[in-house]
């Protein structure tokens, strides 16, 4: 076994009392589903609206290449609150299991550490029945019987305004501080219907408006923490669990290739004021599997969850992020018997590069070394393909570091 693979286990381990309280961030995690990341003006969109995610920005760290694990919303957004890769969790499709119970939820280890915590989901695809609602006082997953009659099961969700609405509500009703507090919004998935004025001001784009209209209805939020002076002491990292093909290489929508149309995600954490953390863009690559552990060690929080994070945080000094970022896909071989997919997104280094496509070429049980724009074969087992990914991701860490 790899050094750092295995998962913490809360039946094996006796858990402390909750620590003593302490003056602590509020933390704030934000999904906008299906959000690309060059449909965000922060990172250079010139046709939408984003306001509140610039101010983000502007206020905290832009990761410029961040990379989702998985471009499903499921199996990325298990990664995004565990700090495991899918290969280790087992969330690797929407087809598959729930999350097993040794995997810890960031939840699990706020709440342990005396916050307050909530999540208001707009997916019935993040129902509490997966497992992420673990480690949560308050989640927000009920969606009306109406909806459910009129939609697919994979499309039943709610509007920003309404799940925004919740949030706040949650808030005020929680006087218990510190709280963590993880939002996700639904409305860039398709189908892009966005409401008005949202519909007409972007008739020819409709996606685009469906993310300007989710921007809007975050900012309602963010005016809101404002307003209650818990901004500037709030810790926030906004993200996506993907993109969005938009027709990018014959896909229209996401989960069946790995380009960067639908695993370049936006990242942008808003540190608490007094952490020493400048605003600032930063170039290298970097993955979401790092968000979970960033938000703990920002927090200052201790807890054994640390033993399960697979990699280290975004402000980690010696952090192996900035390195490379992994991404799979096992959407085309669950569901059609198509290759699986994985990719190595690397900051250039020309002998470094020959050595590890040497090497991973090498590696057994190593498939094929995939880039963006190449398609690696067919695994022949399970076991194998997991194999195949750890070593890819091995290979690449050890040649880089
Ligand atoms: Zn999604």
């Amino acid at each position: 076994m790899l050094p750092g693979t295995a998962a913490a286990n809360p039946q094996s381990r006796k858990e402390s009392p909750p620590e003593k309280s302490q003056p602590r961030p509020n933390v704030i995690l934000i999904t906008i589903d299906t959000l690309r990341a060059d449909h965000v003006g922060c990172y250079g969109a010139q046709t939408v609206k984003t306001p509140t995610l610039d101010g983000l920005a502007h206020d905290g760290v832009l990761f410029e290449r961040a990379i989702s694990q998985v471009p499903l919303t499921w199996p990325s957004h298990a990664v995004i609150l565990t700090g495991t890769y899918p290969f280790q969790n087992g969330v690797q499709d929407f087809t598959g299991q729930p999350l097993a119970p040794q995997f810890r939820s960031v939840a699990q280890a706020f709440k342990q550490a005396g916050y307050a915590t909530g999540a208001v989901v707009s997916a019935f695809v993040l129902d509490r029945s997966w497992g992420l609602g673990r480690g949560f006082d308050f989640y927000d997953d009920a969606f009306s019987a109406e909806t459910f009659q009129k939609k697919d099961i994979g499309l039943v969700d709610r509007r920003a305004e309404d799940s925004v609405a919740h949030a706040i509500a949650w808030l005020k009703k929680t006087p218990q501080r510190p709280f963590f507090l993880w939002l996700h919004l639904y409305d860039p998935h398709n189908p892009y219907d966005p409401p008005e004025p949202y519909n007409t001001d972007y008739k020819d784009h409709l996606y685009d408006g469906e993310i300007a209209y989710a921007d809007h209805e975050l900012g309602k939020l963010i005016a809101w923490l404002k307003q209650s002076k818990l901004y500037d002491s709030s810790l926030i990292a906004a993200t996506s669990d993907h993109g969005e093909s938009l027709g990018e290489h014959g896909e229209d929508e996401h989960g069946f290739f790995i380009y960067n149309a639908t695993v370049h995600v936006p990242l942008i954490v808003k540190p608490p004021a007094g952490s020493g953390i400048s605003a600032e863009r930063r170039h290298d690559p970097v993955e979401t599997t790092s968000v979970a552990a960033s938000l703990v060690q920002l927090a200052g929080v201790k807890d054994f969850i640390k033993r399960q994070f697979q990699a280290k945080g975004l402000f980690d000094r010696n952090s192996g992020s900035g390195d490379a970022a992994y991404s799979e896909t096992f959407y085309p071989f669950s569901s059609f018997g198509w290759s699986p997919l994985h990719a190595l997104e690397r900051r250039p280094t020309t002998g470094c590069r020959r050595r590890f496509k040497r090497k991973a070429a090498t590696a057994p049980g190593a498939q094929s070394v995939y880039s963006p724009e190449r398609r690696c074969r067919k695994s022949k087992s399970r076991r194998a393909r997991k194999t195949a990914s750890t070593r890819l991701l091995w290979f690449s860490r050890r040649c880089l570091t």
